[in-house]
């Protein structure tokens, strides 16, 4: 049932599935909406619809903007690592009475031929990497290679979409690139590289799952880091297609005052 005034979606991005995700709401008249970045990429590709670029301040500043802005739902699809701006989401949503979706693509599952070492923090996959080989491949991102710093026996190819910050691994070659990646060209560099191991968030999603393939091939070990739990309560959509149903049922079926 379309509703007369358009109703405001604040999507918390980052991700291609937030980006895919505009695109889908920007097509219907009945609905404004609102994508936030974090401003950590220096060229992000931007989705359609409004953005606003940049942190919130806190809970608290993510509550107030809401309210001014007269947010009608807030989707969180920043990426499965973002616990910090999940946390907010949850934080700022019950305090401003909005409802709440969490849109998380699945995670990556083992396949035959695997050689994944499941741990839960980039501090437990840096203390494991000595065990398995002295030339690694880090796809973790430019953030946390601080974990990573004190390894000066290992080197590193670190693959990140801008350049990373100090403190870094002292034996480390960057590669500056950003996904999707195909499964020729993560082969040839592991061909080029000889990585004897790959280390990986569980991001999940196809653009960066042909390392997972590559590494399997080439039968290299995976170390890869668990996600955080999402937010306990708080409702999942798997896809954009799904999250945007969840945004039909919310405003326009159950009314925007409608939460959970
Ligand atoms: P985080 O640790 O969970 O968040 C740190 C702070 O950054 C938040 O408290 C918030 O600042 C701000 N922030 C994060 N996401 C935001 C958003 N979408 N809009 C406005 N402010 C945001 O996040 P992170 O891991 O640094 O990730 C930052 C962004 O990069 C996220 O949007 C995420 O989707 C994307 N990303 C992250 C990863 C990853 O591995 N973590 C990978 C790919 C993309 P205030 O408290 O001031 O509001």
């Amino acid at each position: 049932m379309p509703v007369a005034v358009p109703v405001h979606v604040l999507v918390l991005g980052g991700t291609t599935e937030a980006r895919l995700l505009a695109e889908r709401l920007v097509g219907d008249p009945h609905v404004r909406v609102t994508t936030s970045l974090a401003g950590r990429v220096a060229t992000p590709r931007l989705p359609p619809g409004e953005v606003r670029v940049g942190g919130f301040g806190g809970p608290d500043g993510l509550a107030d903007w809401i309210r001014a802005q007269g947010v009608d739902a807030l989707v969180d699809a920043t990426h499965p690592f973002a616990s910090t701006m999940s946390r907010n989401a949850v934080l700022a949503a019950a305090q401003v009475h909005v409802p709440l979706l969490a849109l998380r693509r699945p995670g990556w599952v083992a396949q035959d031929g695997d050689r994944w070492h499941s741990v839960g923090s980039l501090a437990e996959a840096a203390h494991l990497l000595p065990t398995l080989g002295e030339r690694v491949f880090l796809t973790t991102g430019r953030m946390g290679l601080a974990a990573f710093a004190d390894l000066d026996a290992l080197w590193f190819l670190v693959r990140s979409v801008d350049a990373p910050e100090p403190p870094c691994p002292r034996r480390m070659e960057v590669l500056l690139d950003r996904g999707p990646f195909s499964l020729q060209g993560e082969r040839e560099l592991i061909r080029r590289h000889r990585p004897a191991v790959l280390v990986t968030k569980d991001s999940g999603g196809d653009a960066t799952a042909p390392k997972l393939t590559a590494a399997r091939e080439a039968r290299i070990p995976v170390v890869v880091v668990r996600r955080p739990p999402v937010p306990e309560g708080v409702p999942v959509a798997a896809t954009p297609d799904e999250a945007v149903e969840w945004v039909v049922r919310k405003l326009y079926a159950e009314g925007p005052a409608a939460s959970g």
